[in-house]
């Protein structure tokens, strides 16, 4: 493994070969920093090295980090993992994105805290793209229905979805998962009683954020191509 700023600038030029094989703006793709179990000194160095969104998936330890580093403007936290209901709390103080929403419970318990700070949360709906028991998110067939009743809640502002393809050697399968969620994003897009615009596509991690942004990709999550095996 390279220095972060070395392995940072691999993948963003890996990024951008994978957009023009796709025909796709660079500009349309953002990569987040997946620094979960990284102290904020790495968190730091990334910075340094243009990084600016960076992912978390446990409450606890992305609100340290974020208080760590608050001398560090324009930095975004995004929390990525699924959430406990008496966490919403934590995560509204310091969160800018939300990645991990499946149940209206959540969703309750974040616009209320939202609603008390006087402020709004960036929110990706995680669908279960595979259909694995161990994966979080609704099922496919779900998702429009939760979108409708997402309305209900000021303070989200729905983004689009996000999803964790199968882990898996077949290129097919993995390309499965992400074209249902494009299906997906064009069914929202054209259900007017949906609150938000659907433009996000939450969708590749280390392995397969290449093949994610042929699907439509819009952020990449990528910890382990940068920072080394967890
Ligand atoms: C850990 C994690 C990632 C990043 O995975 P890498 O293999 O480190 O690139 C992306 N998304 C979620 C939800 C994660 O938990």
């Amino acid at each position: 493994m390279g220095s972060v700023a070395s392995n940072l600038a691999d993948v963003q030029a890996r990024i951008e070969r994978a957009c023009r094989d796709a025909g796709r703006d660079p500009a349309e793709v953002r990569l987040m920093v997946v620094s979960k179990t990284h102290p904020p000194e790495l968190v730091a160095e990334a910075y340094a090295a243009g990084a600016r969104l960076f992912g978390e998936n446990k409450a606890q330890e992305a609100a340290a980090k974020a208080a760590a580093l608050t001398d560090l403007p324009d930095l975004r936290w995004a929390m990525i993992g699924h959430l406990q209901t008496n966490k919403a709390k934590d995560v509204v103080g310091f969160a800018d994105e939300f990645h991990a929403l499946d149940s209206t419970k959540l969703a309750g318990a974040l616009d209320r805290r939202l609603q008390e700070l006087g402020r709004s949360l960036d929110v990706f709906v995680q669908v279960n793209s595979s259909g694995e028991d161990s994966k979080s998110g609704l099922p496919p067939a779900e998702v429009e229905a939760f979108a409708v009743e997402l309305q209900a809640y000021a303070g989200l502002r729905v983004r689009g979805l996000m999803t964790l393809a199968v882990y898996s050697e077949d290129r097919d399968e993995v390309a499965a998962c992400f074209a249902r969620m494009r299906d997906l994003q064009t069914r929202l897009r054209h259900l007017d009683a949906a609150a938000g615009s659907y433009d996000e596509l939450s969708m590749g991690m280390s392995g397969d954020y290449e093949l994610a942004i042929a699907y439509g990709a819009t952020t990449v999550r990528v910890g382990q191509a940068l920072f080394g095996a967890r």
